[in-house]
């Protein structure tokens, strides 16, 4: 097995070898690998838990710096509150699962998200109605244009719905790989959690009904974070070596959001929810993008061969949820850039909406309309 390849160390499990290959376990080694390969004519690429990027079956024709640090740190406690700094390679459910255990409200929703904590304000990773934008109070990062480790607050992260400013210094999409790392490096993050003495208020729709509660109502931490968990895996949205739906990069396009005016031909009971954004003038709506691609006929499973239901492929949705795009166990990262390709031109098709992918795509991109 070579450690080289990114095949190894994502888990769509795809991607072909980078040229060097260096794991870091402290931040001093962290910035020092990052200064140094960026020093060389080489392309960056920080990689944590892998579970949101494809790369190219070509590879990475560079240097892949593995993030391998860890750390909890309660920097301030009170009463109401705790401060906590975590290092950025920390495993993010195990801060979750700590969260919980030590009775502190805020981040239970986001159980049995894959991947690093250090990723998460990268895209503002979310799910159940909660963010990462909620509880983030800074992040210590090396700012790779300056050279030096900077504090950045989250207004300064200018959050917004999977997205963030670190996001949006990555080139996704394109073969020039000098752009394939952001140019913040996340270092550590902190948080905000607050003492609730073991209960939260419960905020998506969802998971209301699946704990039997009232949106608003207060639920044991405990217990949200055992039906989130619950819940994810039936969506195939918990890693699980064993069950091909897992072998992904989670939900594959976003939820698109578009002016109101471009949801005429879609009928009236396609999911659709209300979202303000500050900055446009025209009124938008955030819709369902697994709604789309169900109802514009890539149904679960759908898969290579074109033949709905069949999962026999190299590469197929999901079989338990049509936003996941998953390797079959021989897929290659080509085999699912055509299936991604197929369903985002078969909902423009349908619906004239066209899905974003929501994973950073290192050389590769969707085929042209
Ligand atoms: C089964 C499954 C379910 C998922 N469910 C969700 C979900 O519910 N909600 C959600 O938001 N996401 C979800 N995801 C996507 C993914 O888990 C998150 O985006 C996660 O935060 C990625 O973390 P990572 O460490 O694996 O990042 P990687 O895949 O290693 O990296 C992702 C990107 O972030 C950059 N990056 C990584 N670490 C750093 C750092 N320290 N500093 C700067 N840049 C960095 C990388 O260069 C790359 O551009 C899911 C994925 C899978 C496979």
């Amino acid at each position: 097995m070579s450690e080289n390849l990114l095949a190894n160390h994502t888990t769509a499990r795809v991607g072909g070898p980078a040229t060097t290959w260096i794991e870091v376990s402290t931040e001093e080694q962290l910035t020092t690998a990052v200064a140094e390969t960026d020093a060389t004519e080489f392309p960056l690429l920080v990689l944590a838990g892998g579970s949101n990027m494809l790369v190219a079956d070509e590879g990475f024709p560079g240097t892949v710096v593995q993030l391998g640090t860890a750390g909890i740190d309660v920097m301030e406690s009170s009463n109401s509150h705790v401060h906590v700094r975590i290092a950025a390679g920390h495993n993010w459910d195990a801060v979750v699962a700590w969260s919980v255990t030590e009775g502190l409200t805020g981040i239970e929703a986001l159980s049995g998200i894959p991947g690093s904590t250090g990723a998460t304000p990268v895209q503002n990773v979310g799910a159940y109605g909660a963010d990462i934008s909620q509880t983030l109070v800074s992040i210590r990062a090396w700012d790779r244009q300056a050279h030096k480790v900077v504090e950045l607050t989250g207004p300064e992260l200018e959050f917004g719905y999977r997205d963030s400013i670190i996001k949006r210094t990555i080139e996704s999409s394109t073969t020039n790989f000098h752009h394939a790392s952001p140019r913040w490096i996340v270092l550590t993050v902190d948080l905000h959690l607050t003492k609730t003495g073991q209960t939260a208020p419960v905020r998506y729709t969802q998971l209301a009904r699946a704990l039997n509660v009232e949106l608003g109502d207060s639920v044991p931490l405990e217990h949200i974070r055992q039906t989130v968990l619950d819940l994810r895996a039936t969506k195939g949205m918990v890693l699980d070596s064993d069950d091909y739906d897992t072998w992904s990069t989670g939900s594959f396009f976003t939820n698109p959001i578009v002016a109101v005016e471009a949801t005429q031909r879609l009928p009236d009971d396609a999911p659709r929810f209300a979202h303000h954004d500050e900055t446009s003038e025209t009124e938008t709506v955030k819709l369902s993008a697994a709604w789309l691609i169900d109802h514009a006929g890539f149904n679960k499973g759908f898969g290579l061969n074109h033949e709905p239901d069949t999962v026999n492929g190299r590469a197929g949705l999901s079989t338990k949820h049509t936003l996941a795009l998953t390797n079959r166990g021989a897929a290659t990262t080509n085999d699912l850039i055509t299936i991604a390709t197929l369903v985002r031109d078969g909902v423009v098709e349908r619906w004239g909406i066209t899905l974003v992918p929501e994973p950073v795509l290192i050389g590769v991109q969707l085929g042209h309309h």
